[in-house]
């Protein structure tokens, strides 16, 4: 026999029972169920790119001094025409793409959009960091208002709150402007160079490409140094236009009620941020695993070969997310139970079962048993389902063009005609078509 295939290591089936937490069916849907319900109160659109671009949009778009492009941490592959392509690391550049490609720079302004979807990124696997993972996104495009960085924060957090999790802290920093980066890497460059035997590889590698990415290593070795260094943080080096947006959108958070502290330590992996940057961590998960983080990129459409479009965008680790809701403990709805199961008591009543199923969906949930049962064993199955009601129809049912439908909380059991079943089974909790 044939060695059994299985998924790639750090790739995860997402199904219901799936014994490895977090990649469980209902938690994935509530996570972006409930996101996609935030969002759409505030009126963002949904927008779904291919998971695949030209791997130029996505090697611009996260800036070729990122660990995903100097790590090679993106999936690049060609195709039968020799185009290189790549597998999406982030969804920011592909929702930059479609903005400039589809013109919409002359839709009403900011252009705000979310999506959700799996992002590959060819890491090492351990547990909360995955080669297959999911993100739900949200991108504002065409306004440099700070108001704007604000509103996306605290739809971010507002995501969090609606999924019911509390030990969250927003960590919020400024990357400045672009010559005030210029500035603190000369500064990051004359600190560090003394110690660049001492750097991890990839660190003395970034001492000289872009030494502000020393600051966030995961090397403990880097880490050391940065502590020894005494490392004055970036918001000192912000010119006045910077600070002073930084001081609105930290201003616009208190007046919202959004609660953060000021982190000037943070610097986000990826080059094409300026200005606010943030990321959100969780008490129980550990700081150095963020459940999100966003920023600025003013910058991004122009590397793409659009117009400047300022943007300002978030994305949240969907697994992170479900790994700090177990933490919490918090509750995830159940699945709603069947309104119905059918259960053909002979072989002739197989296919009737399914043309009554077919006319009661999708108004209500109706399951069957796809071999004939008896009455007992159809009852036990009902049972096990959680139904509200078994339905038994036999070859005496047949004939009268009926069902034995028994309510299976109070044992109440009567003959229904199949044309009066959806009034037996209703009213029912929910929207129904
Ligand atoms: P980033 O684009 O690196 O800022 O990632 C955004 C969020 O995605 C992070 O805060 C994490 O929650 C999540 N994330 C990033 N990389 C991984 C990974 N390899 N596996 C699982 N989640 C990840």
């Amino acid at each position: 026999m044939a060695l059994m295939l299985t998924s790639v290591p750090g790739t995860n089936d997402v199904f219901a029972q799936s014994k490895e937490y977090p990649f469980r069916e209902p938690v994935f849907r509530y996570i972006t169920q409930t996101a996609e319900q935030v969002l759409r109160s505030s009126g963002a659109q949904m927008i779904h790119t291919p998971v695949f671009e030209y791997a130029e949009v996505l090697q611009k778009g996260v800036g070729v001094t990122s660990d995903i492009v100097v790590k090679k941490e993106m999936y690049t592959f060609e195709d039968r025409g020799g185009r290189v392509l790549g597998l999406r690391p982030e969804p920011t550049a592909s929702i930059v793409r479609a903005y400039n490609q589809h013109g919409m720079k002359v839709w009403p302004q900011p252009v705000r959009l979310f999506t959700w979807g799996p992002i590959f990124r060819a890491e090492r696997h351990q547990k909360g960091r995955y080669k297959q993972f999911h993100q739900v996104d949200y991108e504002a495009l065409g306004s440099a208002d700070p108001l704007i960085d604000a509103e996306a924060i605290a739809l971010m957090v507002q995501v969090y709150r609606a999924l019911g999790l509390k030990g969250l802290e927003v960590k919020l920093g400024s990357v400045g402007d672009p010559e005030d980066r210029v500035r603190y890497n000369d500064y990051l460059r004359g600190l560090f160079r003394p110690y660049a035997q001492e750097l991890s590889e990839d660190s003395r590698v970034r001492l000289e490409s872009n030494p502000m990415r020393i600051l966030d290593s995961k090397s403990e070795a880097d880490q050391r140094i940065v502590a020894e260094a005494g490392v004055r943080p970036m918001l000192e080096f912000l010119g006045p236009e910077a600070r002073g947006f930084h001081e609105k959108v930290a201003g616009y958070l208190e007046k919202l009620g959004v609660p953060f502290t000021l982190d000037p330590s943070i610097v986000r992996g990826l080059d094409y941020y300026v200005r606010t940057a943030w990321e959100v961590h969780h008490s129980r998960i550990g700081a150095k695993s963020a459940l999100g983080g966003g920023g600025r990129y003013d910058g991004l459409s122009e590397m793409l070969g659009g117009p400047r479009v300022p943007g300002v965008g978030w994305g949240i680790g969907i697994e992170r997310v479900a790994i700090a809701l177990e933490q919490e403990g918090v509750e995830i709805p159940a699945d709603p139970v069947p309104d119905l199961y059918l259960v053909p008591l002979d072989e002739g009543a197989k296919l009737e079962a399914l043309q009554i199923a077919q006319r009661l969906r999708p108004a209500f949930r109706v399951e069957m048993a796809y071999a004939p049962k008896s009455a007992r064993k159809g009852l036990e199955d009902a049972l096990k389902r959680g139904a509200r009601f078994v339905g038994l129809l036999g070859e005496a049912e047949r004939a009268r063009g009926v069902v034995t439908l028994k309510h299976l909380e109070t044992g109440d059991q009567r003959e229904v005609s199949w044309e009066a079943l959806g009034e037996a089974l209703g009213p029912v909790p929910g929207v129904r078509l």
